[in-house]
């Protein structure tokens, strides 16, 4: 009884404070002298990109950008992918796959240390609209996944859609499956299509959406894809900064921040079971967390391999994210995969992300 009043009349201490307060107990000791830069990084003002929608007609709209000192951080800097994937092949990490970039993804964003914001995009005279806003590094997991003309991909959690509508931008997709659990994220992402890519190419046999619990995948679809991205339900650290309601960090919310890896892990192998041998899958967060990063990465390798005899290899990136480092700061040499840090100068991420190759 005495604890129920307690609790009752305890001051209600904001979900954001909560937030900081836990990325400073755990992310200090991680990162080291990284974390001050990075905490004010994501206390600060995110930047943000405009990811081009190639079905619109938007030349106007791209020179109206270039002429106020926006680059498309892709075509800039990916030109020169041969040459770096070279030199990568002599440093000492492991599987050197050459890196490969999707040419027609065009994402915008204004130089270093300018924090310029974008107007909303307009409708063309078709209605579709010219770009879509969003943390240009997420467009980081998409480029990764390297999509090839003619595969089939899988969006596992898709809503609302941000990297959905990358994946459609390499028009490579010969079919695209894009599930999210919530039916409200996966109306957002219908709304999304339907402002951005035209009537005929959103029949069912071009783009599916279902509400479907993902890790239930394998009991219901017998499908394997070309590319499947796993970017799973995470602490979103900025967002868990910035914002108290629909925040992770409320104590009422506790127990499924605490689970959050579990259902990584889940998300993860279910992934592994849709993809086919020889087919790769980006798993990627916006969080910083080694738990929710690396670690389901590590343990969901190690369960593929004793429970459902999937033998899985974790692909180099270190090349890919060489060609993206005037753009994002990335984490020196994490121990799995890549991490975009966010920095006052250049203030993207967090994004991790990990490509992960099913080879049997
Ligand atoms: N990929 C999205 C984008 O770029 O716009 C963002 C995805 S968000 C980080 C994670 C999503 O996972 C949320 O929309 C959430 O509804 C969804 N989710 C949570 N649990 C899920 C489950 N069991 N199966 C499928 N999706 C799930």
């Amino acid at each position: 009884r005495v604890k129920t009043k307690w609790a009752s009349t305890r001051a209600k201490v904001p979900a954001t404070n909560l937030a900081l307060q836990h990325f400073d107990a755990t992310y200090k000791k991680y990162f080291g002298e990284l974390w001050p830069s990075v905490r004010i990084g994501m206390l600060s003002e995110q930047k943000y990109g405009a990811l081009m929608n190639n079905f619109a007609s938007n030349a106007d709209v791209i020179s109206t950008l270039q002429s106020q000192g926006c680059r498309d951080f892709i075509r800039a800097e990916g030109r020169d992918a041969h040459v770096l994937s070279d030199e990568s092949e002599q440093n000492d990490r492991p599987s050197t796959e050459p890196a490969r970039i999707s040419s027609d993804i065009q994402c915008f964003v204004f130089p270093r240390g300018d924090i310029t914001r974008f107007k909303p995009a307009r409708p063309d005279s078709a209605g579709l609209l010219s770009y879509y806003l969003l943390d240009a590094a997420s467009v980081l997991p998409v480029l990764a996944l390297d999509i090839r003309p003619g595969h089939s991909v899988l969006d596992l959690c898709a809503g609302p859609g941000g990297k959905t509508l990358a994946i459609l931008q390499t028009q490579a997709v010969r079919f695209l499956w894009a599930n999210d659990l919530s039916g409200s994220r996966t109306a957002r992402l219908q709304r999304m299509l339907q402002s951005f890519v035209p009537k005929e190419l959103r029949g069912d046999d071009k783009i599916r959406v279902t509400s479907l619990d993902g890790r239930k995948w394998r009991n219901m679809e017998d499908l394997e894809f070309d590319r499947v991205l796993v970017d799973v339900p995470c602490t979103t650290d900025r967002h868990s900064l910035m914002e108290d309601e629909n925040n992770i960090f409320k104590r009422s919310r506790t127990k499924e921040r605490q689970t959050l890896p579990l259902l990584q892990i889940e998300l993860l192998l279910a992934g592994l079971q849709a993809t086919r041998p020889g087919g790769e899958l980006l798993y990627s967060t916006c969080s910083l967390s080694p738990l929710q990063n690396e670690c389901v990465v590590e343990q969901a390798l190690g369960l593929a391999q004793q429970e459902m005899d999937i033998t899985v290899r974790v692909q180099d990136l270190s090349s890919f994210t060489r060609l993206f480092s005037d753009t994002f700061h990335f984490a020196p040499q994490p121990a799995l995969g890549e991490l975009v840090l966010p920095h006052l100068c250049a203030n993207f991420g967090p994004i991790y992300l990990c490509k992960l190759l099913r080879v049997s």
